[in-house]
């Protein structure tokens, strides 16, 4: 994983933590991790009276995120949540960012999920990663091919292909998790709760793994040299 800069695409705000030791062993390795996120999130609201706070919420709990993960910059696409669709703007807009970003590895939903936007979102990236390498839609900026494809979750059918070492950053989940105050609920956990357990994990520093997927575009003969 010895990138220069990643890019990671989320569905939802809060997807990519699923990768959170991973991003942040990178960050601290000196990648330049960017996150992509795909809709709002405005209808992760426990509580009736959270409906019209939830999206400024969950912008303020994103970047409280990649403050812990040593995010760079996150990208938003605001697209309404649960409505997400592989249309023409969202499309382009998706190859604009990677031209733009010109990453080494993206990171993506998997194909198996039962969430919509989830589902979306890795139609988006898969088609967006090898039409932006193409001479095309030239307004969007120069071509760019990234080399490496990956999925970080939503593959049910086969074992990672990809264990990358993320002991010493096993902590960040829970610590990236116990920023996103309005999905406590969700999470079935208090403040209090993930506190203690990063505060636990910390101090037990157990070896740890983040799991890694090839999708179709990425041969395993180019694949990078692994720690
Ligand atoms: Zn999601």
């Amino acid at each position: 994983m010895n990138y220069e800069r990643i890019l990671v695409f989320g569905a939802h705000p809060d997807d990519e933590q699923t990768m959170a030791g991973a991003m942040a062993k990178m960050a601290d390795l000196g990648v330049e991790v960017y996150v992509a996120i795909f809709t709002d999130g405005r209808e992760g609201y426990p509580e009736p009276w959270m409906k019209d706070k939830i999206v400024e919420m969950r912008r303020a709990e994103g970047e409280a995120s990649d403050r812990v993960l040593g995010v760079k910059e996150r990208i938003r696409f605001d697209r309404p949540d649960t409505a997400l669709v592989n249309d023409s703007e969202t499309f382009k807009e998706t190859i604009a960012v990677i031209r733009r970003i010109r990453p080494h590895a993206i990171f993506n939903h998997g194909p198996h999920d039962r969430n919509r936007d989830h589902i979306a979102a890795c139609a988006i990236v898969l088609e967006a990663t090898w039409q932006a390498s193409e001479p095309v839609c030239a307004e969007l900026g120069e071509p760019w091919d990234t080399p490496h494809l990956f999925y970080y979750k939503g593959v049910a059918d086969r074992e990672p292909d990809l264990l990358y070492d993320i002991t010493g950053y096993a902590h960040k989940h829970l610590e990236s998790r116990a920023t996103q105050t309005s999905q406590h609920t969700l999470f079935g956990k208090t403040a209090e709760a993930f506190a203690e357990e990063v505060a636990r994990i910390k101090a037990e520093n157990p070896s740890a793994q983040d799991r890694f997927w090839l999708t179709g575009r990425t041969p395993l003969r180019d694949f990078p040299d692994a720690e």
